[in-house]
């Protein structure tokens, strides 16, 4: 079954992004460049001009929202900007205590140590992280039964950017020890078009100003499909010999990828569909739904719902999962009247926070 991973407008890195190394090749460097995100963004600025004057780590980050949105650029940024090193690892990568270890101590001070997917972190290795971001100090048990030992060995300060796309499974104690929280919105569809200006100023392309709105509009509100959308636009651009993308060259070439022009692909209409059809628009458990469509329930709550629920399209009810009457408006459907029932006591009970 297709589990998202070769979707070409899921927010998650594929591996042509990294094959190309595109994301790398479009990545912003300095802040300045940062397009968005507003009030975290100039809050950010601040710490890190408050870290660099004083001469010290900056405070623990932890940045979350949903992937593509510039969580990885934005840990890039803040090393540059404060003129430190960077290194990169993720959650589920770090096995054992002892992996932990060999990177705190390769650290130079005030370095930036950025891990992924923090929300996946062996509880092993979680506890080493305590005493390291709080103390600054490792508490390694050394050797095995009575002859093991424990030692502690002094880490230079360092600031510990963590990413993640749960923020609602981080254990209490982790997301505690981050000094700064910043949470990651999606992006407007101008600041998207200024986002694909720069990009394709860096790829080499010539894009008009409508084409690069017509992929900001379809663009979910996120850098990275953007970014994708803008070169599978060029390869097509090319092949049928334009030199410059227009609004028009744009259309024809997103309609082809089948990305509609709210930037809802097939597995969008999959969902939407079979909450119509089976579900008369739901409210139905996502465990149901995960079932019926043959997905993971993690890949339906990362990778399509979030953007469906920030369209309004979809939304999430105590009661389980619902289409909206803007929903029932986007399939061109006039909703029964048991549905419109529904909607109405569903508006009564609020959202769900299950997080
Ligand atoms: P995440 O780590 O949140 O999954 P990334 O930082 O890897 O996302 O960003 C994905 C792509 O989107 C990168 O190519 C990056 O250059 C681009 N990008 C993300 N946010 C911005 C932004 N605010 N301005 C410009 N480009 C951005």
């Amino acid at each position: 079954m297709n589990d998202g991973e070769d979707r070409l407008i899921g927010g998650e890195a594929l591996p042509h992004d990294t094959v190309e190394r595109a994301d790398n090749a479009l990545r912003p460097e300095r802040l300045a460049n940062f397009i968005g995100q507003g009030g975290g963004r100039a809050n950010l600025e601040t710490f890190i001009a408050a870290a660099r004057d004083r001469g010290d780590a900056m405070d623990h980050t932890l940045l979350h929202g949903p992937p593509g949105l510039g969580k990885t650029t934005l840990a890039q940024i803040v090393s540059a900007e404060l003129g430190v090193g960077f290194r990169a690892t993720s959650g589920p990568v770090i096995a054992r205590a002892g992996d932990l270890a060999a990177l705190l101590t390769n650290l130079q001070p005030r370095d930036v140590l950025f891990i992924d997917e923090i929300h996946r972190l062996n509880p092993a290795v979680e506890e080493v992280l305590y005493p390291a971001m709080e103390d600054f100090q490792l508490d390694l048990i050394i050797g095995e039964g009575p002859s093991a030992r424990s030692v502690r060995i002094d880490l230079p300060p360092f600031t510990l950017v963590g990413a993640t796309t749960r923020a609602g499974l981080l254990t209490t104690p982790l997301r505690d020890r981050f000094g700064i929280q910043m949470r990651l919105q999606f992006y407007g569809r101008d600041e998207l078009a200024v986002i694909l200006a720069n990009q394709a100023t860096r790829l080499g392309m010539n894009l008009a100003g409508d084409g690069a709105a017509e992929i900001a509009g379809r663009a979910r509100g996120t850098p990275r499909i953007a970014g994708r959308l803008l070169r599978r636009v060029r390869d097509i651009a090319a092949v049928d010999g334009h030199d410059e993308v227009t609004a028009a060259i744009a259309d024809a070439a997103l309609s082809r990828l089948e990305v509609d022009a709210s930037g809802l692909d097939a597995m969008d209409r999959r969902y939407l569909g079979c909450l119509v059809e089976n579900y008369a628009g739901g409210p139905v458990g996502v465990e149901t739904l995960a079932a019926v469509l043959a997905e993971q329930r993690d890949m339906l709550e990362e990778v399509i719902e979030p953007y469906l629920l920030q369209t309004g399209l979809l939304m999430r009810t105590p009661r389980g999962r619902c289409l909206s009457t803007a929903g029932w408006a986007y399939l061109g459907i006039t909703p029964p009247e048991s549905a419109t029932r529904q909607l109405d006591m569903l508006s009564d009970l609020g959202p769900d926070h299950d997080g």
